[in-house]
């Protein structure tokens, strides 16, 4: 049974699904290799807590609960005895290759762990643990991760029944909606938004329309809750263009799935959205 959750990295992603865990009863521990992001990460779940319980969502007594089951940890191996370990560091495979080889060998065996990759294979991530590839699983949040409901499961082809049924269950505690997904680049929504933010990005360029009137057509007259640039903003600009090149590297170098050059500028620039204070907008 799962009663304690690892989470590594407290970007956008982590930080979500470490304020979903503590709130729905989970002991939660939180590491990132920034001791600042971790600090940031917290205080800013603190305050969410702190709203939460102003609208009446939260009684005093919950909101306490939830602030005392989330602890800061300063390095990975302060995650070895969590039953589960979901993982939201930056969109880099090597990266999370080399942090599965390092859990690989601080974990226990059965110890489930869950990878937030917005496009990998989940296959590949597994060939970095030796230890039973079985517990490797996709377990896709969507933004804000505290807030949204579906989570995209994804079984890799070593992972099994066992760690599946284990994600659904915890999904489900978690008050999300789990949707299982094969082990295809960027799964299901995400490989279905690719052109939402690509057919964008190419008809700024060609139509020279700006962020803000293309985002308004979509949302006043297309029905989209938001826009395709005020999405990549709260996505992160760096992310999202590293989610582009994976699918556009998986899918063979197709056409379709090129990143834009605007994408590369912008992350050359530091402009990576809401995070960094500015994106396609100043926030
Ligand atoms: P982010 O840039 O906001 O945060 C990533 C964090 O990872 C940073 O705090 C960074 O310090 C930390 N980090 C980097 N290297 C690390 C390491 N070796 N060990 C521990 N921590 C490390 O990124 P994000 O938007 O939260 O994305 C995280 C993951 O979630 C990515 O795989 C991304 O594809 C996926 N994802 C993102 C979104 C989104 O909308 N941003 C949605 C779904 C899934």
């Amino acid at each position: 049974m799962i009663k304690k959750i690892g989470i590594i990295g407290a970007g956008t992603m982590g930080s979500g699904i470490a304020a979903a865990s503590a709130v729905s009863g989970f002991e939660t521990l939180l590491y990132d290799i920034s001791h600042e992001a971790v600090n940031k990460a917290v205080d800013s779940i603190s305050k969410g807590f702190k709203k939460l319980e102003e609208k009446g969502k939260l009684t005093p007594a919950k909101r306490a609960e939830a602030e005392a089951n989330l602890a800061k940890v300063a390095d990975l191996t302060g995650l070895a005895d969590c039953d589960i370990i979901i993982e939201a560091a930056i969109e880099n495979i090597d990266l999370k290759k080399e942090l599965y080889k390092n859990l690989d060998e601080i974990t226990k065996p059965d110890t489930i762990l869950a990878t937030n990759t917005s496009s990998f294979s989940i296959t590949s991530i597994s060939t970095a643990v030796k230890n039973n590839p079985g517990r490797v699983v996709g377990m896709h949040f969507f933004n804000p991760a505290n807030i949204m409901k579906l989570v995209e499961v994804i079984r890799g082809e070593f992972t099994t029944d066992d760690t599946v049924g284990a994600v659904i269950h915890l999904c489900k505690l978690l008050g999300k909606v789990p949707v299982l997904c094969k082990d295809t680049p960027a799964f299901i929504v995400n490989r279905v938004a690719r052109a939402f933010y690509g057919e964008s990005l190419k008809i700024m360029g060609e139509e020279n329309l700006s962020a803000e009137a293309l985002d308004k057509i979509m949302k006043e007259e297309g029905g989209f809750a938001m826009g395709p640039f005020e999405l990549m903003d709260l996505i992160g600009i760096d992310i999202n263009l590293s989610v582009t090149k994976s699918v556009y590297e998986a899918f063979f170098y197709d056409q379709k799935y090129k990143p834009s050059p605007i994408q590369q500028k912008m992350v050359d620039s530091g402009l990576l959205g809401r995070k960094t204070k500015q994106g396609f907008y100043k926030y």
